[in-house]
């Protein structure tokens, strides 16, 4: 059996291998859209993590005709009006980088107090096979958003995001622990979960 996943983040796709790293005993193959060039890049018009994650996971498994999982996330900063929410790959603007994002970011949070800079982390993953309904799980992590950027690990906003009980940036925390607790590892456990049933009656 195969799995495809539908992301060009090649971040993301780092931690989604990991998480469905063990379905490799089960016999299912997880490939990514770098096998699939016919597939070009999903415009993420929609105006909610669900709707661009459903894009993504049903135009891939239409043109693969294989299972395909997707993820689309964010960051909702409280004080900014849950900004910058779906647009957060894009929140300095067309091309910019994640060092363009966070500039952005706290420049914007510059002299607001740590209370108030609650912010959480959004992941919504989406399964689709061909004729099939679309299957949705959703995670998310709160935390604080820090004042400066810290930290060498993950990527994006993972320099100045700090989840909650904890005191460290999740940059600085590393991966380990990040995919022990992240939106992510939520969204992915209960996936996972859905796909073992899926795998189950193949
Ligand atoms: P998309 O899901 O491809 O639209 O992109 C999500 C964007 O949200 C990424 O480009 C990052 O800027 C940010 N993001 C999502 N998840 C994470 C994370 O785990 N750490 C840091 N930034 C993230």
């Amino acid at each position: 059996m195969y799995i495809v996943v539908a992301t060009n983040n090649q971040d993301k796709l780092k931690e989604i291998l990991t998480f469905l790293e063990d379905l490799s005993s089960l016999d299912v193959d997880v490939l990514s859209l770098s096998q699939f060039p016919e597939i070009k890049k999903i415009d993420e018009d929609g105006l909610t993590f669900e709707e661009n994650a459903k894009k993504k996971s049903e135009i891939t498994a239409e043109v693969t005709k294989l299972l395909s999982i997707s993820d689309d996330s964010g960051l909702e900063v409280d004080y900014l009006n849950g900004q910058p929410g779906v647009l957060s790959a894009r929140f300095a603007g067309a091309g910019c980088t994640y060092a363009d994002n966070n500039k952005k970011l706290l420049s914007l949070l510059e002299g607001v107090p740590f209370e108030k800079r609650t912010a959480r982390f959004r992941c919504t993953v989406a399964i689709s096979q061909p004729g099939k309904d679309t299957i949705i799980t959703e995670g998310k992590i709160e935390g604080h958003i820090a004042t400066e950027e810290f930290g060498d690990y993950g990527f994006g906003y993972d320099p100045v995001f700090i989840p909650i009980n904890h005191n460290k940036t999740f940059a600085e925390l590393g991966t380990t622990l990040k995919n022990e607790i992240s939106h992510r590892a939520e969204a992915f456990t209960k996936a996972k979960a859905l796909l073992l049933e899926i795998i189950s009656k193949v």
